[in-house]
């Protein structure tokens, strides 16, 4: 787990200023991979107090930006954000409860599938989402 000097030196590798809340956001995401925005502005205030959703909003934006957070969407997803960046993994999304967890390359190093048909395009990522049900989901709906 990176500690608050790690995040410090993150912060300033990529030129941005160590504000409080650009720290509790970071921290927050470490802990909590593919947390969506609600559950991030809940952990900043029990974390901070009174920090704005705006705030929070425009922290996320700003780490996002600067390659410190990766966003997620996955389709019939809120947006989701993650500490891991920087390695085009997967997600795997459970249909019934919406838990997601990583994937590693199907193949390596990006992008790790090859289009059947590139279209004239300079293909440089691939994503998947792989959906099912969870270890939890699958279990309860086997009785
Ligand atoms: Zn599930
Ligand atoms: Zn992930």
């Amino acid at each position: 787990m990176p500690t608050t000097t790690d995040f410090e030196h993150m912060l300033r590798d990529v030129a941005l200023r160590v504000t409080r809340p650009r720290m509790a956001v970071l921290s927050a995401v470490h802990d909590h991979p593919h947390a969506d925005t609600d559950s991030i502005i809940g952990i900043v205030r029990s974390d901070l107090g009174g920090v704005s959703h705006q705030a929070v909003y425009d922290v996320l934006r700003a780490l996002t930006a600067a390659g410190l957070l990766r966003r997620i969407e996955p389709p019939g997803s809120v947006a989701r954000y993650e500490a891991r960046v920087g390695d085009n993994h997967h997600h795997v999304v459970c249909r019934s409860c919406g838990a997601i967890a990583d994937v590693d390359c199907a193949v390596g190093a990006a992008p790790c599938l090859t289009a059947s048909d590139d279209h004239g395009f300079v293909i440089d990522e691939a994503e998947v989402i792989y959906r099912g049900l969870c270890p939890g989901c699958s279990t309860a709906t086997s009785f």
